[in-house]
């Protein structure tokens, strides 16, 4: 039986020091050190912080291949943004491009702590079979959690983007599951929603909502309603929904979503990146709408998501007191909610039956740690530089003193041979 000695818990709502941690596949017992039985193979996390492995809420691991890539682009608008830079890209997507940003995608997670990810993915040279790949990658070699989607978009074949998202969602474990993913309201007629609406059973869908302002008006001009009534006229606010950015809605289409049971992914970082706006949480926090984080592909370290949004919501609404970090630990919570529900498994604690995805980060406090400030310390200290040093997805120790037992080598040269190339096609 594998332990974990010495360890500070703190999974974002308790914390309770020097305790040990029983568990294989899933936590088996937890106790104080005082208490703590023989083990076979203990793990020592003095001087760490222990927390449960992060849930990143909205994803493109497709965008790996994006790094360092010259491309001429001169945008008057989202729209000329997405189709100068980032269609381009995933329109010279193959099996072999979508496995490696994968791989070098999971590589990339574990050192920054993300032991199930929620991803929007579009590949254009292959759509059938794209999810598997991408499940290969990320839960079979690097074996951690995913919730993956394909991006339905009327620039695709539609038919092999329904068959692709219903195939890969038929079969889900507590490792893998599917979403129905679709791009946005702009990129998606009434036949491929009424399609949608038909063809798909109630699969919960994964979609980009009033990113830009453009969505709405695009929605306006061409169906003379906007983007949430759209989605609601072919009742694909489904249950479990994730609809990401959110910026551009307005009191009666937070007021609809409030009643559903969906979550909203919020991606602050992508958004300035982008100047498209900025999402106003503090709205969708009065009106009880539940919001996740994710990072929209850019980058990895996740936890600099944590910190973009705290501070740009404060510039937003021009108040120090706008966002708490109570707020961070909230959506850090319902990012486990959710991927339990998704995933039918239990996420984000230190007890019993809990899965065994966690992660010792050394940490040395400058002033003491209690009970009462731990979030104080996690948000200003951990992550200001985090680095976690050991890291567990279902009971296996996937990184050890930041060592990862895997050939990193030769797969980022493979990945560089490979984007060179894809580079070079889509030019
Ligand atoms: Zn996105």
């Amino acid at each position: 039986m594998k332990a974990l000695i010495n360890a500070d818990l703190f999974d974002f709502e308790t914390y309770k020091k020097n305790q040990y941690v029983l568990f294989d596949k899933e936590i088996i017992d937890v106790g104080s050190m005082d208490n703590c039985p023989n083990v076979d193979r203990a793990y020592d996390c003095k001087g760490s912080i222990v927390t449960p492995g992060l849930v990143l809420g909205h994803s493109h691991i497709y965008s790996t291949f994006a790094r360092g890539w010259i491309t001429r682009i001169t945008p008057n608008s989202f729209e000329e943004l997405l189709q100068q830079m980032w269609w381009k890209l995933d329109s010279g997507l193959n099996h072999d491009a979508i496995f490696y940003s994968g791989l070098v995608s999971g590589i990339e997670f574990i050192k920054n702590g993300i032991t199930t990810v929620i991803d929007h993915h579009a590949s254009g040279k292959d759509i059938l079979g794209s999810l598997n790949k991408l499940k290969e990658s990320i839960c079979d070699e690097m074996g951690l959690r995913g919730i993956f989607c394909f991006e339905t978009s009327d620039r695709f074949n539609i038919s092999e983007c329904i068959e692709e998202n219903m195939s890969f969602s038929e079969n889900k474990t507590d490792q893998y599951a599917g979403l129905f993913g679709m791009h946005a309201s702009m990129t998606l007629s009434n036949q491929t929603l009424k399609r949608i609406a038909s063809d798909t059973k109630n699969l919960p869908i994964h979609i980009h909502v009033a990113e830009s302002i453009e969505d709405q008006i695009h929605s306006l001009e061409k169906y003379r309603k906007k983007v949430i009534y759209r989605l609601e006229e072919y009742d694909l606010l489904r249950k479990e929904s994730i609809l990401s950015h959110c910026i551009h809605l307005d009191e009666n289409e937070m007021d609809v979503l409030a009643k559903k049971d969906i979550v909203i992914a919020l991606n602050p970082t992508s958004n300035m990146n982008n100047g498209v706006g900025l999402p106003n949480y503090k709205r969708m926090k009065e009106k009880g709408l539940t919001c996740i984080l994710g990072n929209d592909g850019l980058g990895y370290n996740f936890t600099r998501e944590f910190h973009n949004f705290f501070y740009s919501m404060h510039h937003r609404e021009l108040s120090p007191l706008a966002i708490s970090l109570e707020d961070i630990k909230i959506i850090i919570r319902n990012q486990y909610t959710y991927a339990e529900k998704i995933l039918g498994c239990s996420l984000g604690r230190f007890e019993k039956g809990y899965k065994a995805d966690f992660m010792a980060i050394p940490y040395i406090a400058p002033t003491e740690i209690t009970k009462e400030n731990i979030m104080g310390h996690f948000f200003y200290g951990v992550c200001d530089n985090f680095r976690p040093r050991d890291l567990w997805c279902n009971g296996i120790l996937r990184m050890k003193d930041y060592e990862i037992k895997t050939d990193q080598e030769e797969i980022y040269d493979s990945a560089r041979k490979l984007s060179k190339k894809l580079w070079e096609e889509v030019l």
